[in-house]
């Protein structure tokens, strides 16, 4: 199966990739922990390339900080 998450972080704003079997996630970007559950899901993906393509296409189109 392997799919993905692409979720926003609470904390900071910024994208994230996760899998979906995670239930919490550390930010890369800012360092804390994130519980997905309650976080904002963006985008969704089948393989890790097609989510960082995803998040790649979202950061051109200007909608992250
Ligand atoms: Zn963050």
């Amino acid at each position: 199966m392997g799919a993905y998450l692409i979720v926003r972080c609470p904390h900071c704003g910024r994208l994230l990739l996760s899998k979906t079997s995670y239930r919490t996630r550390t930010c890369p970007h800012c360092g804390k922990r994130i519980l997905l559950r309650r976080a904002m899901v963006v985008s969704r993906a089948s393989s890790s390339s097609e989510a960082a393509e995803v998040i790649r296409e979202l950061k051109e189109r200007g909608r992250t900080f």
